[in-house]
C-alpha cells in the first residue's frame, strides 16, 4: 500500500511530492496522460515564479519540479485518476490505465480548466481555429487576424504572445473595463497590434471547416457585427476539476473542494489548512483556490498539503502503535 498518493501534477502536486518524498514518504504521483504539469506547460514565460529574476518558460519550470521531486524519491505515473474511493480507512485510487492503487492519505491537486463559451459552433471549429491555448496553436495563425476573448490576465498574455504571429490581435471583452492585473493590462493595451473590441461578446463564431470571422455582439445596445479572423482564442477563465470528487468530498457552488478543516481546530488550537472534509485527504492548489490562482500560491498550498498529509499518518502510526501496545 502507498503511503500517499498524489493526484495532479502542477506546482501543487510537484511540490506536495517534493516535500512528502524528502519527509520519507516516496509519495505516488498520478500525473495525468496528456494533463501532466498542469496548466503551466501551455505558458510561456513565468515572471512571476520567485527565484527567476529572468524569467522561466512554463514548461521548463514544470519539468524541474519534476525532477526535484523524484530525486526525493517520488514516482511519477503518466496517467488519469478515473474514480476514487476515499471514505474508508484505505484510500482507493483506479487509473484510466487500469491500476488500482491503494493509499494512507491522498492529496489532491487535480487544479482547474479553461472555460468555454458555450456556443453553438465552437466544438465543431475545436482545432480548426477555435483554440483555448495560444502557446500551442499560435503559430499556425502567422499572418493572419485573430480574437481572443476574455478580459483577464489570460487573455492579456495570449494576446501579446499572438502577436509575434498574427498580423492583428482583436480582444473582444463583455465590459468596458479589464480585469487584468495592471502590468500585463498596459501591455496588452499599448501594443501597436492589439485592439479592443469594448461591452462585447461572441455571438457566434462562423465558417465551415474553419473559422472565418465572429459575430460580435454589443452587450449595451444588441446590435451586431461581423469582424474577420482566422482563429478565436478563448480565454475566460477556468473551472475546478473536481468532479471526480463529487459526493465524497465537500465541494462549494462553484465546484471548489472545501478545505481548512477538519471543522474544529486540533488541541494545540492549529487548523489543518488543506484538509478536506474525509479523513486522510488533503486538497491544494487551483482545485481549492478560487480567488489567487498562481504558480507559487499553488505550490504554498502543495507544501501545506504535505505536512498535514505527514501529521495525519504520524498519527494514525501514533494510534497502531498504540493499539499494539495495549494488546
Ligand atoms: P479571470 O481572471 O477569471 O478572467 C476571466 C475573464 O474572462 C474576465 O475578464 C471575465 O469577464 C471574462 N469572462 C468570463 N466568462 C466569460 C464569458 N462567458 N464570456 C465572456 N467573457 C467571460 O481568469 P484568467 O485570466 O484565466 O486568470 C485566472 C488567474 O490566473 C488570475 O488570478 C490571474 O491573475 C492569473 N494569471 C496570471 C498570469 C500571470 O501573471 N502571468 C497569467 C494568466 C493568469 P469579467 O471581467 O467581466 O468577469
Amino acid at each position: 500500500m502507498e503511503q500517499i498518493v498524489i493526484i495532479g501534477s502542477g506546482p501543487a502536486g510537484y511540490t506536495a511530492a517534493i516535500y512528502a518524498a524528502r519527509a520519507g514518504y516516496e509519495p505516488l504521483v498520478v500525473a495525468g496522460s496528456v494533463t501532466a504539469g498542469g496548466n503551466l506547460v501551455n505558458t510561456t514565460e513565468v515572471e512571476n515564479f520567485p527565484g527567476f529574476p529572468d524569467g522561466i518558460m512554463g514548461p521548463e519550470l514544470m519539468e524541474r519540479m519534476a525532477a526535484q521531486a523524484q530525486r526525493f524519491g517520488a514516482r511519477v505515473v503518466y496517467d488519469d485518476a478515473a474514480e476514487v474511493s476515499l471514505t474508508g480507512r484505505v484510500k482507493l485510487v483506479r487509473t484510466l490505465g487500469g491500476e488500482t492503487h491503494e493509499a494512507a492519505a491522498v492529496i489532491v491537486a487535480t487544479g482547474a480548466s479553461y472555460k468555454e463559451l458555450g456556443l453553438a459552433d465552437e466544438a465543431r471549429l475545436a482545432g480548426k481555429g477555435v483554440s483555448y491555448c495560444a502557446t500551442c496553436d499560435g503559430f499556425f495563425f502567422r499572418g493572419k487576424e485573430v480574437v481572443v476573448v476574455g478580459g483577464g490576465d489570460s487573455a492579456m498574455e495570449e494576446a501579446v504572445f499572438l502577436t509575434k504571429f498574427a498580423t492583428r490581435v482583436t480582444v473582444v471583452h463583455r465590459r468596458g473595463e479589464l480585469r487584468a492585473s495592471h502590468i500585463m493590462a498596459q501591455r496588452a493595451m499599448t501594443h501597436p497590434q492589439i485592439e479592443f473590441a469594448w461591452h462585447s461578446i461572441v455571438g457566434a463564431i462562423l465558417g465551415e471547416t474553419t473559422v472565418s470571422g465572429l459575430t460580435l455582439v454589443d452587450v449595451r445596445d444588441g446590435t451586431s457585427r461581423h469582424l474577420d479572423a482566422s482563429g478565436v482564442f478563448v480565454a475566460i477563465g477556468h473551472t475546478p476539476n473536481s468532479e471526480l470528487f463529487r459526493g465524497q468530498l465537500e465541494l462549494d457552488a462553484n465546484g471548489y473542494i472545501v478545505v481548512y478543516g477538519p471543522p474544529a481546530p486540533d488541541e494545540a488550537g492549529l487548523a489543518r489548512h488543506q484538509a478536506t472534509s474525509l479523513p486522510g485527504v488533503f486538497a491544494c492548489g487551483d482545485v481549492v483556490d478560487r480567488v489567487y490562482r498562481q504558480a507559487i500560491t499553488a505550490a504554498g498550498t502543495g507544501a501545506q498539503a504535505a505536512l498535514d498529509a505527514q501529521e495525519y499518518l504520524e498519527g494514525v502510526a501514533a494510534d497502531a502503535a498504540l493499539a499494539a501496545a495495549t494488546i
